[in-house]
């Protein structure tokens, strides 16, 4: 398979999920755009390092996904997109009573509205090239719900509707939209919480990574960002020219029960 020429921009891509499916895609040969709201050195530089190690054009854009303008600037400024990651997300656990309404509002929109930006100023670009892939990162949240995290799952699920939504808008187009869901993934973000679960359950890293983390993923493994990169990169492959408005779980079975 091969993305040579194709240009993928990755939203939230200077870490976890993100940065696999950056790497993913530059090991197929697509030239990658990096994104968070930082703009610090090391982003600049994890691009170089991208690039060299891939022998692509990498470059990094901030862009905060919590703003529309910005979202549309990011498409703008990268000059061409044939390959949109919406992937940025954030995570806040609450219940509803207590839930603070700026968290609502962060998430709803970094989560959620993010891509609806994005693909709104992707999509006539790649109506105009005749080829897009458009890959959004929803969640095991985006099909079953948990306590406790009320706007990430409203935005996950609302993502899977705009990711079937698209889809449909964009049929006759060689465009294809679809949503990957992970299940749990051991990134940054995931390994943070395990100290406090370890504190919050009385139990050791192994058990609380095995009956609080995996409880409901049946295969009791975390889901790496090379899987979820590599099923990015499968979405963008001519193989799935056919697949559009569907959910691809990786999530150990979570959504089979
Ligand atoms: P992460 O914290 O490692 O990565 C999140 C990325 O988003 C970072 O690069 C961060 O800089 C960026 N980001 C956050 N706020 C931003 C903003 N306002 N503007 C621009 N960039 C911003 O987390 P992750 O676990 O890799 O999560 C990536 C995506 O995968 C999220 O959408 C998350 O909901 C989803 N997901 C994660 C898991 C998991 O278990 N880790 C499971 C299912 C879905």
């Amino acid at each position: 398979m091969t993305l040579k020429g194709k240009t993928a921009i990755i939203t939230g891509s200077t870490s976890g999920i993100g940065l696999g499916i950056a790497r993913a895609l530059a090991a197929a040969g697509a030239n990658v755009v990096l994104n968070s709201f930082t703009d610090s050195d090391s982003d600049h530089t994890l691009a170089e390092s991208l690039a060299s190690e891939h022998g692509v054009t990498a470059r990094y854009i901030r862009a905060d996904m919590s703003k529309g303008e910005d979202c549309r600037a990011l498409i703008e400024k990268a000059g061409r997109c044939d390959i949109l990651v919406n992937n940025a997300g954030i995570q806040y656990v609450s219940p509803i009573e207590d839930f603070p309404v700026e968290k609502w509002n962060a998430i709803l929109a970094i989560n959620l509205s993010s891509s609806f930006h994005t693909i709104a100023a992707a999509v006539p670009g790649m109506r105009e090239a005749g080829w897009g892939r458009i890959v959004n990162v929803a969640s095991a949240h985006g099909l079953r719900a948990s306590p406790f995290k009320s706007a990430y799952i409203a935005a996950k699920h609302g993502l899977v509707g705009l990711t079937k939504t698209v889809a449909l808008e964009t049929a006759r187009d060689k465009i294809t939209c679809n949503a990957i869901c992970p299940g749990y993934v051991l990134t940054p973000l995931v390994e943070a919480q395990i100290p406090d679960q370890m504190k919050a359950h009385n139990m050791d890293r192994d058990t609380v990574i095995r009956e609080v983390m995996l409880d409901r993923q049946p295969s009791k493994e975390f889901a790496t960002v090379e899987e979820i990169g590599g099923t990015a990169a499968f979405l963008c492959s001519d193989a799935a020219a056919q697949i559009t408005g569907t959910t691809i779980s990786v999530d150990g079975g979570w959504t089979a029960m």
